[in-house]
């Protein structure tokens, strides 16, 4: 039967012609390739702001880069993203005057509230995808646009966290009987209504898993600007190499941060039919990236260490905890009624914890400290500022004895105290939380010691 291949190229992959042209050769380098999902234009070499950003800046009247603290104007933006659409279609030799005024019109558009912000966000998909679609074809490519609108891809119609709805598979199928290359614009689709609704940030992956899914794809490109999933962060520890194979469970684990090159969601409905979704790199096509997958062989034990950062310590302590029936809910519901993305639970007999993402405590720690108070009366409540939490992550480490004390004796040797463990119950990860200032260190101790020396000793 014939191949399929479900592409997506991120805003890096196609910032200017010269990168297009990349795509182009990676598209005729096999004939599989024939559903494109494409980004808004990105950063070229990480300067700048990505189109995204611009164009929700102009929606929000300026708020956008405000509240990051940048003083950037939604003038400034709405010239920025012209500025940048009329290089791309100079450098790629198109005509696309009609391109060029209809997003004009568009980030003039009176629509306003919360569907202005996804209507405006969503162009940078949209016509970008107009005007790669014209560069294939003027490059003599067999090329055909499919819009959400023209293809029926329906979302539900809650704005700037969109989900797909069951009809769009149905509706999607079809596009695996035409020919040619498809180009679809990523990170939006159409609500029942007709309104345009944008799926979270980064949501042009998301788009490429569904289309992959519905055509049921042999498997999904997801082409970045990265050579693949690295074991560590590469930027702090340089001899990182690229993981060749993760499970779909692995990556899940190690996505936070240092492993943020995919968007999660983008998984769930190729894991349900096995498409394994490979990582590549735009800039080094012969580089075969990463490959997820539902099933490897377990070559090593840790096969990659995430980091959190900025994660804080909730503690309480109170005589006789141990038998309050529901304590461990009560506090983590107020922290659920604040909106407080929560991590681990240690417990003990009269104490427990809880990790929390510092950054959503910012605004709120002495209403949540009341409320506790008030709820749950503890003897103690304190809480703890700026930890790191290191997870090394591997189905090798399963059947592996002694992988835990390997770590901890590591963080010994440097002198660095561990203030929480936790065990993941599937057994293949791990979790330390420490200072944050030892962060660097420890991963690079963790790294050496459950990584760098394994694959020294099996060479
Ligand atoms: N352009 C959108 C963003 O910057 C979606 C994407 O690139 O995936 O989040």
């Amino acid at each position: 039967m014939e191949q399929k291949i479900t592409c997506k190229f991120g805003g890096s992959s196609l910032a200017n012609a010269g990168q297009m042209e990349k795509v182009r050769s990676i598209l005729e380098d096999d004939p599989a390739r024939r559903y494109v999902v494409v980004s808004a234009p990105g950063r070229e070499n990480g300067d700048g702001e990505k189109v995204t950003d611009h164009l929700l800046n102009i929606a929000t009247k300026g708020n956008h880069f405000r509240d990051q603290g940048k003083d950037i104007t939604p003038k400034k933006s709405f010239d920025s993203v012209t500025e940048k659409f009329s290089r791309l279609v100079n450098e790629c030799g198109i005509d696309g005057s009609d391109l060029l005024a209809g997003l004009k019109d568009d980030m003039n558009s009176s629509i306003d509230n919360e569907k202005r912000i996804d209507f405006m966000a969503s162009r940078g998909e949209h016509y970008h995808s107009r005007l790669i679609c014209r560069y294939l074809q003027k490059k003599g490519m067999h090329a055909k646009l499919m819009l959400p609108e023209d293809i029926g891809l329906v979302v539900s119609d809650d704005f700037s966290s969109a989900r797909v709805l069951p009809e769009t598979y149905d509706n999607l199928k079809k596009l695996g009987a035409l020919d040619g290359i498809i180009i679809i614009p990523g990170y939006y689709g159409i609500t029942q209504g007709g309104d345009v609704a944008v799926f979270s940030r980064g949501g042009s992956d998301l788009t490429g898993g569904e289309v992959a899914y519905a055509i049921n794809a042999d498997m999904y490109e997801n082409w970045t600007d990265t050579d693949g999933i690295y074991q560590v962060d590469p930027r702090l520890v340089s001899e990182a190499k690229v993981i060749p194979r993760l499970t779909y469970k692995e990556i899940r684990l190690l996505s936070s941060k240092g492993f943020d090159v995919f968007h999660f969601d983008a998984m769930i409905n190729c894991k349900k039919r096995n498409i394994p979704i490979n990582i590549r790199n735009t800039n080094n096509p012969s580089a075969p990236g990463t490959l997820i997958v539902s099933e490897r062989v377990p070559e090593e034990t840790a096969v990659g260490i995430a980091r959190l950062d900025d994660v804080a310590y909730i503690y309480l302590e109170k005589d006789g905890l141990g038998e309050v029936i529901g304590a461990t809910k009560d506090i983590l519901n107020i922290l659920k009624d604040h909106n407080v993305q929560t991590y681990h639970y240690p417990t003990d007999k009269d104490d427990l914890a809880v990790l929390v993402d510092q950054n959503d405590i910012v605004s709120n720690v002495n209403i949540i400290r009341e409320e506790i108070e008030q709820a749950m009366d503890p003897d103690v409540l304190e809480v703890f500022y700026n930890l790191s939490v290191l997870s090394p992550v591997g189905i090798g480490m399963k059947q592996n004895p002694g992988i835990l004390a390997q770590a901890a004796a590591a963080l010994k040797n440097e002198h660095i105290n561990i203030e929480i463990v936790d065990q993941g119950p599937g057994q293949i990860s791990f979790h330390f939380g420490i200072q944050s200032y030892y962060a660097d260190a420890a991963l690079k101790a963790l790294y050496r010691s459950l990584i760098a020396d394994r694959s020294a000793v099996a060479n």
